[in-house]
Order: C-alpha cells, then sequence, then structure tokens
C-alpha cells in the first residue's frame, strides 16, 4: 500500500509548493473514515483512494485533486460528513468532493435512470469542475483494474458498459488517450471475455515471435536516425486487444488480415524534426499508400497532434509510426489533465477555467472521425446538445435550436416567466435568437413581466414550452371567467333573481368545482350552462310573466359571441383563445398584409404589415397573421378614409350616399380640417374587406365634389 511518503515525495516532484500538512491530514483523515472496511479483493478499502490518488499523481495533478482523492469516497461510504471535510480542508476540498459523491450516487441509479440521462447529469457536474470529471475517470480505472474481484456477473457487465459507453468515450473526448486504451480494454475484458481472451492469446504468440521484430526495428529506426543526428526516443509496441478487435470489426477482416498490431513511437524535440524523421523514415522504407496523416498542421478536435505514416517494415511487415514532439506527446497521454498540471508551480487554469471549459466543449461537440464518432454512437446525443454558460460560468446544456427563453426556462422557471431580454457573449440579441456552443448568456428580467405566446413559436424545450402554453392557458381562463360572470349575470336578469357570489359559490360546490371562478370559467367556455346554474342557485325563485320580465331586465346589448362570426376566427396564427382585437391607428381590413402584437395582460392587437406603429416593437413580440381563407365573408370591418371635399351644400350628402349605396356603412365620421373651400373628413366605413374598401375609395373620387380620398 502507498505510504503517504511516497504520495507526497511525488508530488512535491512536480509541485514544491504543495501544502504538505493539509496532505498528511487528509491521508489520516481518510485512513480513519474507511476503518477495517474491505474491498471485494479483501484489500483494506483505503487501498482504493490511495490507488485513485496515485493515478491522479501520474496524471500530475494539483494538490486539491489528490487530497480529493484520498476523501472522495468518504462522504458516501463512511460515517464522515461533507460538513467536517469543509471545516477541516475548506470549500473548495468539500466541492470537489461532493461533486465525485454526487456521481457516484448517480452511478447507483444508472440501472433504473436511463444512461444518456447520466451521461448529461455527468457533463453538468463536469461543469462545476473539471477535476470532478479527471477524478472520476481514475476512480473507473482503479474500479476496472480491481472489477474481476466482484462475483456478481450482471453488476460487472453493468459496470462494464457503464465504461465502454460513457468513461471511456469522455476520456477519449477530453483527449486522455491512455486512460481511454484502458478503460477500454479493461470493459472488452469482461463485456466479450471470449474474444478478449483469444485475441490475447495471438498477440501473446506473436509477441513472443516477434519479440526480436520489434527489438530489430527499433533498432533499426535509431540507427536510420542517429544517421542524420536526430535526438528522440522510439518506441515500441503492441496494440490492446480492443483496438485490435476493433478494428477487425471495422473493416471486417480476420486477425491474419491485421497489418499493423506493432505501433511505434517518435518523440523528437521541435516540430521541423517531425517533419525531419519522416522524410527520413519514407526514404528508408517503402511506403503503404494511404496510411499518411497529418495532425500536426491539422489537429484533431481533442487537440491531437502528430504525424502517422505507415510503411514496410524492415523485415517486410507493415508497421505504424507516430512523430511527435514532447509536448505533442505529452497532450496525446494526458489530454486535459495536461492543462491542469503545474508548471514553474502557477497554477494555469487560476482565472481561465472559463475559456478553458469552452474549448473542452468544442472539443466534444466535433467528432474526431466519422469512423470513431459512429463507434461510439452513443456520443451522438452531444450532437443534438448546445452547451452555454451563466454569467457565472455554470454550465446549461440545452437542446439544439433552444434560445435564450429556453436557456432562462433552463435556469428557473421565474427566470423564464419574466424575461426581458438577453445578452450572448455579451451583446444585447433577440430572444429568439439560436444558441450555439459556449455561448455565455444573460438574461435580465423585469419582475412584472409575464410570458410572451410568441415564445411558443421558437422555444425548443417542454420546460419552456409548457410553462408557456400555461401561463396562456391562465390568460385564456381569466377571459372565460369573465365572459362566464357576464352570461351568468344577464342569465340572472332575465330570470328574475339578483346575482349573488354566495348563491352562486353553492351552485359551485354542488357541481364540483373547487372554486366559483371555475365555474364561471366552465360557463364562459360553454360546458356548464346557466340554466342549471341558477336552478340550484335559486331553487325557491319565482317563475316571472315572460312579458314583464323583458322591459324588467332590458339590457346594454352585448355584441354576440357565437362561434361563427368571432372576429379572431378569420385570422391564422393566432393563439387559440387569446383575446385579439384590431388596431385604431391602421385598420386592418381582409386583404391586407397583417401582423398582430402580444401585450401582456390584453391578448393581441392586429396591425396591418407596414403599419408605422410597429416599427419600434421587439421583433419577439410580433406575430404574422394571415386572414383566413373560409373565413366569414359576412363580417364587417372597419376601414378608415380621409376624405378631402368641396364645402359646399349637399357635398356630405352627396359622399354618405355613395358610401351606403356601394353597401358601405359610415360608423364614424370627423371633421378634422376645415377651410373655406375643403373639408378634411376622417370617414371610418364598415367594409367586407379591402377589396370593399378600395371599390368605395375609388368611387368616392369619381364623384365631383370629392377632392380627394385616400386610406389611412
Ligand atoms: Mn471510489
Amino acid at each position: 500500500m502507498l505510504q503517504e511518503s511516497d504520495l507526497l515525495l511525488r508530488l512535491k516532484s512536480y509541485d514544491p509548493t504543495a501544502d504538505e500538512e493539509l496532505l498528511a491530514r487528509a491521508y489520516r483523515f481518510s485512513q480513519k473514515a474507511h476503518g477495517d472496511q474491505v474491498r471485494a479483493s479483501g484489500e483494506p478499502y483505503f487501498s482504493h483512494p490511495l490507488e485513485v490518488a496515485s493515478i491522479l499523481l501520474d496524471l500530475k495533478l494539483d494538490c486539491f485533486s489528490i487530497i480529493t482523492a484520498l476523501l472522495h469516497d468518504t462522504v458516501e461510504d463512511t460515517l464522515a460528513t461533507l460538513e467536517e471535510i469543509k471545516i477541516q480542508f475548506g470549500p473548495e476540498i468539500a466541492r470537489l468532493v461532493d461533486g465525485v459523491t454526487k456521481l457516484s450516487r448517480l452511478e447507483l441509479q444508472s440501472e433504473a435512470t436511463k444512461q444518456a440521462e447520466n451521461f448529461q447529469k455527468l457533463v453538468l457536474a463536469m461543469s462545476s469542475d473539471i477535476r470532478v470529471l479527471l477524478l472520476k475517470l481514475a476512480d473507473r480505472v482503479h474500479n476496472m483494474r480491481t472489477l474481476h474481484h466482484i462475483n456478481d456477473d450482471s453488476k460487472c457487465r453493468r459496470i462494464a458498459r457503464e465504461t465502454m459507453e460513457i468513461y471511456a468515450p469522455l476520456a477519449e473526448r477530453m483527449g486522455m488517450h491512455s486512460l481511454k486504451d484502458e478503460l477500454e480494454d479493461l470493459a472488452f475484458a469482461t463485456l466479450n471475455a471470449e474474444m478478449h481472451q483469444s485475441i490475447k492469446t495471438r498477440l501473446n504468440f506473436l509477441r513472443e515471435a516477434s519479440e526480436d521484430a520489434i527489438g530489430f526495428i527499433l533498432e533499426d529506426l535509431r540507427r536510420v536516425l542517429g544517421e542524420v543526428g536526430i535526438k528522440g526516443t522510439v518506441n515500441g509496441r503492441l496494440k490492446t486487444p480492443y483496438s485490435i478487435w476493433r478494428k477487425m470489426q471495422q473493416k471486417s477482416i480476420t486477425f491474419e488480415q491485421l497489418s499493423d498490431i506493432m505501433a511505434f513511437r517518435i518523440v523528437v524535440e521541435e516540430v521541423p524534426e517531425c517533419y525531419q524523421v519522416l522524410g527520413i523514415i519514407h526514404s528508408h522504407y517503402l511506403v503503404v499508400p494511404g496510411r499518411f496523416k497529418d495532425y500536426i498542421s491539422t489537429p484533431k478536435p481533442n487537440n491531437y497532434q502528430s504525424l502517422h505514416t505507415g510503411v514496410i517494415g524492415p523485415l517486410n511487415q507493415r508497421i505504424e509510426a507516430q512523430i511527435r514532439t514532447k509536448d505533442m506527446n505529452q497532450i496525446s497521454e494526458l489530454g486535459v489533465a495536461a492543462h491542469w498540471q503545474y508548471k514553474r508551480g502557477v497554477r494555469i487554469h487560476d482565472g481561465k477555467q472559463y475559456a478553458w471549459l469552452r474549448s473542452l466543449l468544442e472539443i466534444l461537440e466535433q467528432a474526431s472521425s466519422p469512423e470513431e464518432f459512429l463507434e461510439h454512437t452513443k456520443l451522438e446525443m452531444f450532437q443534438d446538445q448546445v452547451f452555454c454558460f451563466t454569467p457565472k460560468g455554470e454550465l446549461i446544456s440545452l437542446p439544439k435550436g433552444a434560445t435564450p427563453i429556453d436557456f432562462a426556462y433552463a435556469i428557473h422557471s421565474e427566470v423564464g416567466d419574466r424575461t426581458v431580454g438577453a445578452k450572448i457573449n455579451g451583446r444585447q440579441m433577440p430572444l429568439r435568437t439560436v444558441l450555439n456552443n459556449g455561448d455565455q448568456v444573460e438574461i435580465s428580467t423585469y419582475q412584472h413581466q409575464c410570458p410572451s405566446p410568441t415564445w411558443e413559436r421558437f422555444v425548443v424545450t417542454g420546460k419552456a414550452r409548457a410553462r408557456i402554453r400555461r401561463f396562456i392557458r391562465s390568460q385564456q381562463r381569466d377571459q372565460f371567467k369573465e365572459l362566464g360572470k357576464s352570461l351568468l349575470q344577464k342569465a340572472c336578469m332575465k330570470e328574475g333573481v339578483s346575482y349573488s357570489e354566495k348563491a352562486i359559490g353553492l351552485a359551485a360546490s354542488y357541481f364540483q368545482y373547487a372554486l366559483t371562478d371555475d365555474l364561471l370559467a366552465a360557463i364562459g367556455e360553454g360546458i356548464q350552462s346557466t340554466r342549471e346554474v341558477i336552478a340550484v342557485a335559486y331553487p325557491n325563485r319565482q317563475k316571472k310573466d315572460p312579458k314583464a320580465s323583458i322591459a324588467e331586465t332590458e339590457l346594454p346589448k352585448i355584441a354576440p359571441k357565437t362561434e361563427g362570426n368571432h372576429p379572431s376566427l378569420s385570422i391564422e396564427g393566432l393563439i387559440p383563445g387569446m383575446a385579439m382585437h384590431f388596431a385604431g391607428c391602421c385598420h386592418p381590413l381582409p386583404g391586407d398584409k397583417i401582423r398582430g402584437i402580444v401585450v401582456t395582460g390584453r391578448g393581441v392587437t392586429i396591425h396591418t404589415f407596414d403599419c408605422e406603429s410597429l416599427h419600434s416593437i421587439d421583433p419577439d413580440r410580433l406575430l404574422d397573421l394571415s386572414w383566413h381563407d373560409d373565413r366569414n365573408k359576412s363580417a364587417r370591418h372597419v376601414g378608415r378614409l380621409k376624405v378631402t371635399f368641396i364645402n359646399k351644400a349637399g357635398s356630405l350628402a352627396a359622399m354618405s350616399t355613395a358610401i351606403t349605396k356601394h353597401q358601405g356603412n359610415i360608423v364614424n365620421l370627423k371633421v378634422i380640417n376645415r377651410t373655406v373651400d375643403f373639408w378634411d373628413l376622417i370617414v371610418d366605413v364598415e367594409v367586407k374587406d379591402l377589396e370593399h374598401l378600395i371599390h368605395i375609395k375609388t368611387v368616392l373620387r369619381s364623384l365631383a365634389i370629392i377632392h380627394n380620398a385616400d386610406r389611412i
């Protein structure tokens, strides 16, 4: 078992400023907390956090990560609490431990929850601090190394599958190739033991047979490089069983047909040397066509850089050679962890964590190659997601196509409801803007803002849509409630009873409505008849003489609200049930191009498309509308004309006669300017549609007394 002094020595070797005392305390804390717990292998449990710490030490992670590794299972598996850890080790370590604990709990439930969901949460957890994820990977590596001690076969398979589908791809995305290779191979050994064993046996056989071959080729490569005076290290290895199996699968070839099971890596100091080495290799050996790849000039999305080439080696075997610099090699092995290391005692992530995460997300966004991508189909879910940040750097993951409104609702329903504007990467943008990966989104809210029904047309998340609909419904309900109340009041008058909240309340409970308002809304919606309600509410009412009641209950005329001629039915694109009215400024008519403005609490106001009053309106509040083709053609609409006529006796009468004769109905008339010669009038005319109004306008213009007539 690793001793405290070993840990410290290794940490100090790359981070001389590490907090020795804190590390020692964590070591003792964990050792004591785990006490005599044992692993499935029979080893003391404490060996596990030590091994995890050791893996992170290989990655040269910072002191806090190492301490977190030591403590990572204490909250979940021992009596220790997060509070204790916070007191003893400070808030940052407590936060890291908490992150790992939460991830572990997620794993426990993963049989029940969908893995996809699991995965998303994982990515989310990663956002709080990437070190949580690095630690989780290390934890998984050690658990996979010791998986064979677990007797429960289905449990083993579950863990292995999770490793293959979630952790190995994540390690790869983060550029940590050595961890990825190990995780994949260990998972493969569990999931497909037979195949793994068979490949391993053949590889062993080959290793024995080619021990000399590798040695010989290494020798040869070193000699060739030496001749031109390039200093570099040359390594050779056999590929892992899993990578061989995958290649066999992808290319549907047999083991015998596999050519390059040997890979050689040449690591040099400078980039120009890489190309020099390439030239030397190509001139010494026969080049296998189509195998050369230059990932130095075009790095893989996870920042992997290297030259790859295939040649026929000195023993007539195909070999793969990878040529890269020391820096590139480090990045290829450590991936993101390379960014997390101490360099000259400075924590390079300080202050840059945010930009950093963005670049990670860019990596996640792109597939390194279509082949690799398809191999890990589980990662496809990244394709339909975008990851955005709050100004504080908190990560919000959304489906592709999401807008600031979705973002706002993802933060909190209340935030969504009150959104008035959004800044994307510091710039004020329309609320319907589609968000991109890495966008920083700042939502501005206003306390009295309500969701706009127009939002429903561009949001993509279910949460946002549900909230907006709910709001529209509640608004609709208010309208139904008002309508129901006026219908009931009218009916009461007809029946000769006085409307009383108390009586109606009794009827509401009789009909099993929770609230009186529910009853009123039901009446307004036409679900409940007023006659039934009155019969229940006023059981003792006297039937009046119908003749007498008419006089008594005469009401101001209410516009008939029958389905057939409700104006909203003649317009397409409205939100069902929303109140609507035509704007007084432009008097839109059927035939006009129209748009609507949503006014919170008041419904939709319909304007002509080019109405000037729309120019200053936020486009998010505008609805594109059109007239229904099969609208009720007998419905009348008001159009407004400005008419200038000659001040002469009988002019007004002539105009009015002309309008009436052509089926127009003057509903309003106002003199706006009067001179000795001319009168300017505003005339509101009820017409069928735009065509009708134009017809009337033309008729008026043709009259001798009319100087001009124009629509306004
Ligand atoms: Mn663990």
